[in-house]
């Protein structure tokens, strides 16, 4: 008798094989704002998107604005086999793409350490919707905060901002803080709602 089980797993890897490899990389993990998605296509216009399950959704840090429905196919998270609820955009300025690795920050005094030693990071949710997979680095570090700027774009207003010392982050206290699979998410009070969300982001391994 033929297991049910493998039937569905040959559907699902058929439909999966389908789709067209992304910027012609033969996909491994791709990691977007702290998911790792196995299946990530690029359309006409060099668009990123993917497919994504309701439960991946709640689960996951992956931004509001980015969801679109409705959608469907596999759910493009790694690991799941979920129908897609929704499509998900990845956004234009994310031009870095996969994110092998990040740091898996324990507290603010960690994060602090890592953002004055060169630290790079990256915001995968942020009050102002562009600031969204912009790439950051420390420009002028304070004890209480720091500004940062976008090397990637350095004539962008952000990394002009202040008279050219970057756009300003304010620590604030640790309580404001949550640390979590290595996504650093900062709150606008101790109550640490989604609502009271102000950005959230992860720091990228030192490359030298
Ligand atoms: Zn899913």
């Amino acid at each position: 008798m033929i297991n049910m089980c493998y039937i569905v797993g040959l559907i699902i890897k058929r439909r999966k094989a389908e789709r067209p490899q992304f910027g012609g990389v033969n996909k491994m993990n791709s990691n977007y704002f702290g998911v790792e998605f196995d299946d990530v296509n690029t359309d006409d216009g060099g668009h990123k998107w993917s497919q994504i399950c309701k439960s991946c959704v709640e689960q996951s840090h992956v931004p509001n604005e980015m969801i679109r429905d409705p959608g469907s196919g596999i759910c493009g998270v790694d690991g799941c086999s979920n129908e897609a609820d929704y499509y998900i955009d990845f956004p234009d300025s994310l031009e870095i793409g996969f994110f092998p690795d990040r740091i898996m920050v324990k507290n603010l005094a960690h994060l602090k350490r890592l953002l004055a030693d060169k630290g790079q990071f990256i915001f995968v949710e942020h009050q102002k919707v562009e600031c969204i997979g912009q790439l950051r680095k420390g420009n002028v570090i304070q004890t209480n905060g720091l500004y940062s700027i976008r090397p990637d774009a350095m004539d962008s207003k952000e990394s002009n901002w202040n008279q050219g010392k970057g756009s300003w982050m304010d620590y604030g206290k640790a309580s404001l803080w949550k640390f979590k699979d290595g996504i650093c998410s900062r709150y606008k009070d101790t109550k640490r709602s989604k609502e009271d969300l102000v950005f959230s982001f992860f720091v990228l391994p030192k490359t030298n």
